[in-house]
């Protein structure tokens, strides 16, 4: 009798423990189910929502391909902060901007916008004190590059990468700059134009990293200026790039070198009513003066309550 009930017993026991175990054992399996299920797609869309080319950047060792739902959640977790850092809310639509300047179509947003463009760079002398003063003033700003220029020096090209990584937009502006090449008697020639363009994209991929791309470019000497540019436009906008002149600027090029009080003068007499101001300066060698009158740019610009965005 006592042995039958302990026979018992122990088969009740051995029950229980094989329900305990496999308990456990799908609660552990319905962890991992679940960790591993949903939780990183909104992840994956926010990554894509924002700019890819600069979160391309911080992978460009890695390469992310184009389909980011591929990538580990530790290199999108990556990407995600990186994202945050470079991109946050300054850039704007360089499409309607182009519009803005060339067909004087108005963006009705109700909203100051001061768009920083320095041209001509990088230059190892200048850009840095640039790049100082916006780091301090946590203002953005758009760096026409010229291919030939970024060329030159290793050093040239940290000071891209540096630009870059402090989140401010990077456009082409031609490799040569060379006026007699790019429109000769006055005249766009397409063909070099857009060999130039291209060079310089290559050469910005080759020290940003593959997958960056801007679709910004500067006209050396301004769109407005050239002759027989009908067909290069249309060359243009079937590649999408957008092309962005000014309708403020300081006159750091006019001329000889001018002095903090003769830029700061010229940017008063162009700056005057515009609620979306594009305004040129350069950032190459010799232009120690735009760096000297910058400060006093930047504070007029906040105290009239212009925001400070970059052309994308
Ligand atoms: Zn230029």
């Amino acid at each position: 009798m006592r042995k039958k009930k302990s026979k018992k017993r122990r088969r009740i026991i051995r029950v229980m423990r094989s329900i305990v175990y496999l308990s456990i054992i799908i609660t552990v399996g319905l962890l991992i189910a679940y960790k591993n299920m949903p939780k990183d797609v909104p992840k994956i869309e926010k990554v894509q929502v924002g700019s890819k080319v600069k979160m391309d950047n911080i992978n460009s060792k890695k390469q992310l391909s184009d389909d980011s739902n591929k990538n580990t959640s530790n290199e999108i977790n990556k990407v995600e902060s990186s994202n945050k850092i470079n991109i946050g809310n300054d850039g704007f639509d360089a499409g309607k901007v182009q519009d803005l300047l060339v067909k004087n179509t108005k963006i009705q947003d109700g909203k100051k916008i001061a768009f920083l463009t320095f041209d001509d760079g990088p230059s190892t002398t200048v850009t840095p004190k640039i790049l100082k003063i916006l780091k301090d003033n946590n203002v953005k700003a758009t760096f026409f590059i010229v291919g030939k220029q970024l060329e030159e020096s290793s050093k040239a090209k940290n000071i891209l990468l540096d630009t870059y990584n402090q989140g401010h937009a990077i456009a082409n502006h031609t490799y040569s700059h060379n006026y007699s090449k790019l429109y000769p008697h006055g005249t766009a020639d397409i063909t070099t134009y857009m060999e130039e363009v291209e060079k310089t994209n290559n050469l910005l991929k080759s020290v940003i990293g593959e997958n960056f791309s801007t679709r910004v470019i500067r006209f050396p000497g301004g769109h407005a200026s050239w002759k027989g540019t009908e067909g290069l436009d249309k060359i243009l906008e079937e590649k999408s790039y957008k092309f962005i002149d000014w309708n403020a600027l300081i006159g750091d090029a006019e001329g000889g070198n001018k002095t903090k009080e003769q830029l700061l003068a010229r940017y008063h007499q162009t700056f005057t009513v515009q609620d979306k101001v594009v305004l040129l300066m350069h950032d190459t060698y010799g232009k120690e003066s735009t760096a000297d009158a910058l400060q006093d740019i930047i504070t007029d610009l906040k105290n009239k309550g212009y925001e400070f965005k970059t052309l994308k």
